[in-house]
């Protein structure tokens, strides 16, 4: 991994609180300082011949023995590749309360394949696209792991209001609207400015259930099946079909 594309991230946005409290803690290693020559190589051409280079085992695996031996306790081998498992919110949950993994961070054409066959535990993808390099896969889940630690947002546990969480049933989120009331004649809806907060609540609930059930009926089926949705619920769905 190129540990400097890590530097603006690490220190910047709501997330910095995590890394400069403790509550995350990362730890970056390049691969490059474990290669041999005066050129420091990572990379090689493909067996059998092909267009791009290939990530050599041999530094990989000095680097990674180099980790395991200044960590405490076992932890997960990660690699971020297109043909992993596709990262969601609870794996990012799971990530989240486990005790940390090293994250590998592929480039090129990708890592030869004995190293992963070797060593890496668990593959994971960000979705079906491919990015030129893992770095930003690693800091895609930093960031949401960092962001569920306590106190990290500005409002304790307002991730729990964000889509996918289970505090709200694994639903999507709702609209938002803020100043000023009206808009380009767009305005603001009166439920939110009502100020009673049960009329707020079930608007809210409502629009989740709404636009859960049009963009991803197989999160409202999920709820259901876990029992989670109620008569008003059910009733809001009914009116949609
Ligand atoms: N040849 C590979 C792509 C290599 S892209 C393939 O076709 O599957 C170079 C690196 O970027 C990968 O080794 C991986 O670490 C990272 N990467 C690319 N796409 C990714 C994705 N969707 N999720 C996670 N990591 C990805």
């Amino acid at each position: 991994m190129n540990p400097e594309l890590f530097a603006p991230f690490l220190t910047s946005g709501v997330t910095r609180r995590a890394y400069e409290s403790g509550q995350v803690e990362v730890h970056l290693w390049n691969p490059r300082d474990f290669a041999e020559g005066n050129y420091k190589r990572v990379d090689d051409r493909p067996f059998g011949g092909g267009p791009g280079m290939v990530m050599m085992a041999v530094p990989l695996a000095q680097c990674l023995a180099a980790i395991k031996a200044q960590r405490q306790g076992p932890a997960p081998v990660v690699l971020f590749s297109p043909v992993g498992d596709r990262l969601d919110h609870a794996g990012v949950e799971r990530w989240s309360a486990s005790q940390g993994a090293v994250l590998i961070c592929g480039r090129y054409e990708g890592i030869d394949q004995r190293f992963i066959d070797r060593h890496v535990d668990v593959q994971v993808s960000l979705g079906d696209f491919v990015l030129s390099g893992g770095e930003i896969a690693a800091m895609a889940l930093l960031d949401a792991v960092a962001r569920l630690q306590p106190g990290v947002l500005g409002d304790d546990d307002s991730s729990q209001f964000d889509s996918f969480n289970p505090a709200l049933d694994g639903l999507l989120d709702c609209p938002h609207y803020t100043r000023p009331e009206e808009w380009e004649g767009l305005k603001a809806p009166p439920e939110l400015l009502s100020g009673h907060h049960k009329q707020i609540e079930r608007w809210r609930r409502d629009r989740r259930l709404e636009i859960t059930a049009r963009r991803r009926p197989d999160l409202i089926e999920r709820a259901r099946a876990q029992g989670r949705l109620g008569p008003a619920d059910e009733a809001l769905l009914a009116k949609l079909a």
